[in-house]
């Protein structure tokens, strides 16, 4: 099973290690699309494991300067510690911004993860970007409370990447239909087009070829504002490249690393189609 599983999962992680990390991001660099790097693993309780993430992300922007490659990076507030002690994930957290300011002024984005750390990574977020301001922040359309915390974010120069969200929320908290969820990402678009600060940049990141457009006609409305698409690797590739032959920036997500699992079978849940190959695979073996 765990075999099958990871045949499957090969088609949104690059590898195991971080060269093959770069690699992929090497081949999207060649057809017009940048990297968003991602070491896989989330929940890391242990300082000493902790620690040796912080140094690999560390590598990873020397091998991103090594290879000429273009990239960026993004680390889950869960590997470097925030629900151990908040002080001491910020001051993890403060090491690698410090390390993408001097590796060619690279961009930091943090992930958002399940609702019981949005808190604590809007928080860290805030501390960060009065620091250093290439910090993105992901924001997701399905938490209810997101209207009201990107509006405070916008107090600010932040950098906000707009995901529907990939976690099982409770539907007090969340909205759950495909249309509502869809609905909220419209609202915090818009809200972001059109009220955000100058110093601002929105990572429009999604498949969802209607959102996508939606994103084209308010660039349209407000053409100063700076933004790009994000695009999970192995979904859609077809329109990341029609998007870049339309002269539109594109990022394409890079995860990488032995812990695989938790990641592919969120992907796995977003497509009925892949659970069916997942049941292909098991009867044909
Ligand atoms: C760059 C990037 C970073 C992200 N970061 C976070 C984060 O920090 N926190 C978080 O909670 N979520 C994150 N996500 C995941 C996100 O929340 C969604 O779970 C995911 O993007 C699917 O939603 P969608 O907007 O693409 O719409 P969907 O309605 O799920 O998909 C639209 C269409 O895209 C295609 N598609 C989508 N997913 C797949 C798939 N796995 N396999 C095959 N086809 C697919 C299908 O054609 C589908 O009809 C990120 C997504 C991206 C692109």
């Amino acid at each position: 099973m765990t075999s099958l599983l990871l045949r499957l999962a090969k088609q949104w992680i690059a590898g195991e290690r971080a060269e093959d990390g770069i690699n992929r991001v090497r081949e999207a660099n060649s057809r017009g699309i940048l990297g968003l790097l991602n070491l896989l693993g989330e929940h890391i309780e242990n300082r000493e494991q902790i620690q040796s993430t912080v140094q690999e992300y560390i590598r990873l922007l020397e091998l991103i300067d090594e290879n000429h490659v273009s990239a960026q990076i993004s680390v889950k507030p869960s590997q470097m510690g925030v629900a151990l002690d908040s002080d001491y994930c910020f001051e993890n957290f403060l090491k690698i911004a410090e390390a993408c300011k001097s590796h060619s002024n690279n961009y930091l984005w943090l992930d958002m993860e399940d609702s019981k750390l949005t808190q604590k990574t809007l928080d860290l977020y805030v501390s960060l970007l009065k620091r250093y301001e290439n910090t993105g922040l992901a924001i997701q359309a399905y938490l209810k409370r997101s209207e009201t915390d990107l509006k405070y974010l916008m107090n600010f120069d932040c950098k906000i990447r707009l995901v529907k969200g990939a976690y099982n929320e409770p539907a007090s908290i969340a909205f759950k239909g495909k249309e509502e969820i869809r609905k909220s990402y419209e609202r915090l678009m818009s809200e972001l087009f059109t009220n955000g600060r100058s110093g601002m940049f929105i990572a429009v990141a999604t498949h969802d070829s209607r959102l996508v457009d939606f994103a084209k006609s308010l660039s349209k409305e407000c053409p100063s504002v700076p933004y790009e698409y994000e695009m999970l690797l192995g979904v859609r590739d077809n329109l990341k490249l029609r998007l870049v032959r339309e002269g539109y920036q594109v990022r394409e997500y890079v995860p990488y690393g032995p812990q695989w699992l938790p990641y592919s079978i969120r992907r796995l849940r977003e497509k009925k189609s892949n659970i069916f190959l997942l049941l292909r695979s098991l009867v044909t073996g």
